[in-house]
């Protein structure tokens, strides 16, 4: 986020920063019946356990050097699994095209006896998996990179990580068909590898695979949460060689082939992404890296973007009023709060101030829960309390799953208008996964009702903020009336 003058100057140069860093606590799966609120892209919102079914069936597939630790068995299903769908899928979606089996498969440790793939060494490859074409090869990380994803997020990531490799496997197959060949940018083949999983967990969250269960809730939300890990940094453009996609990109493709499937993710090309694709390089203007400090005075742009952007709402935007965050006589959602009874929202400012801290990159590794997501992260919090006001306005109900899907829809939009000229605040780069980021938490208000009770789905979640950010704020009420 940057507050000044606003100002939309193309970047002359791209920090080309490393990958990772990740958001904590969306791991694990949760007990309990299934249960229907709402729906994600057409499917029931379902809580139970995922992972490896205990009557998952035992593959015979030749990898060098398995082991038989829980990553490598969760792994080697994964492989067998995304074989599946692709043995159903590649004929059903591509003319009858048979499948064919990767020709080589390949578990390492990088601190272990190092092996030859794909002309470097595994030694080389900590916290890595990849796909090689000259080699037909899939190869993972059973050390470190596995374990790390299964501890922090659950097996789904694993299975996450594992069905985007065998995604560009796919691609290749393709060639034509998928528009791939030599001088394919990075990105577009990212994206398909993306969106690819994102149809392969469709077919998983139907029900149809023999290996693995996954609920549309807790369950794609290690999905979600493992696509945030392994975004690229903020600040790198796309057209960087080996760029991957921010966050947004990432669960935008992967949505994509949830919502629509295969035939849609091969069609994905430079020219169709490109109006999209979020990742753009630090405008020279950013300072910190395009963190803004929260202040009093941030705020208060804050408050003159949000009443710009719902002006045509038509109604009086709340104040936001410094206090304890608590509203005297009613909701209590601190950091912030709406107070339906004198339209305001009640701020802890020392509270958003440490919210808002830059992003910290080694506190998000370690898995720390109180990392500071930086600036945006924070006044997305405090306009998703405004958007109750303008919601209270336009006579929408307050207290119920879609007006916590409706609520993040409008920060979208409001996020999105933020790049309209005579706006003080505009986005940076990282600004939107700092949203999603915090959007992930299970603290977050942004998609959250008037009293905090936030919608389960992250899946919907994220799919609503995007929804608002590139349609605006209209299909927010169609969609979620
Ligand atoms: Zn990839």
């Amino acid at each position: 986020m940057f507050g000044g003058t606003a100002r939309r100057g193309l970047p002359a140069v791209a920090a080309g920063v490393a990958v990772l860093a990740l958001i904590a606590g969306c791991g694990g799966g949760t007990q309990g019946e299934a249960q229907t609120v709402g729906n994600v892209s057409g499917l029931p919102v379902t809580h139970f356990d995922s992972g490896l079914k205990p009557d998952a069936p035992k593959p015979d597939l030749p990898v060098q050097d398995l082991t038989d630790s829980p990553e490598d068995t969760i792994a080697v299903a994964a492989i067998a699994d995304v074989s599946d769908y692709w043995k159903e899928t590649l004929p059903a979606s591509f003319d009858g095209q048979p499948f064919e089996p990767v020709k080589k498969l390949l578990s390492y440790d990088p601190d272990g006896t190092p092996a030859e793939a794909c002309g470097t060494s595994t030694a080389d490859a900590a916290m890595n998996a990849f796909y090689c074409p000259p080699e037909d090869l899939v190869a993972w990380d059973r050390g470190q990179l596995l374990p790390f994803l299964r501890e922090r997020f659950g097996e789904m990531a694993v299975v996450t990580v594992l069905g985007h490799e065998f995604g560009h496997a796919i691609q290749y197959r393709l060639g034509e068909k998928a528009g791939v060949d030599k001088q394919t940018k990075t990105i577009v083949k990212e994206q398909q590898a993306d969106c690819f999983t994102g149809g392969y967990f469709r077919w998983m969250a139907e029900g149809r695979s023999k290996y693995f269960t996954v609920s549309t809730s807790e369950g794609l939300n290690e999905v979600m949460a493992s696509l945030f890990f392994i975004r690229d940094q903020a600040g790198k453009s796309a057209t960087d060689r080996g760029a991957h996609g921010t966050a947004f990109d990432r669960t935008f493709a992967f949505q994509t082939g949830f919502e629509k499937g295969a035939a849609e993710c091969a069609s994905m090309s430079l020219d169709n992404i490109e109006p999209r694709i979020t990742e753009q390089p630090f405008d020279k203007k950013d300072s910190g890296e395009g963190d803004e400090r929260v202040s009093s005075e941030l705020l208060g742009y804050l408050k003159d973007s949000l009443d710009q952007a719902f002006a045509g709402a038509g109604v009086q935007g709340p104040e936001i009023v410094e206090g304890s965050g608590a509203c005297a006589n009613g909701p209590d959602t601190a950091p912030a709060s709406y107070c339906p009874d004198d339209n305001t929202v009640n701020v802890d400012l020392a509270k958003l101030k440490e919210l808002g801290r830059p992003v910290d990159k080694e506190a998000e590794i370690s898995g720390d829960a109180g990392a500071p997501l930086g600036d945006f992260a924070a006044l997305a919090e405090v306009a998703s309390r405004y958007t109750q006001g303008v919601q209270k306005g336009v006579g929408a109900s307050l207290d119920n799953s879609n007006a916590g899907l409706r609520t993040s829809c409008l920060v979208g939009a409001w996020a999105a208008a933020t790049n309209t000229e005579g706006n003080r605040l505009r986005l940076s780069s990282g600004d939107l996964d700092e949203a999603i980021a915090e959007l992930l938490q299970p603290r977050s208000l942004i998609a959250a009702d008037v009293n905090g009770n936030q919608v389960p789905s992250g899946f919907a979640r994220v799919e609503s903020l995007r929804k608002g950010y590139l349609e605006g704020s209209g299909p927010c009420s169609e969609q979620y009336g």
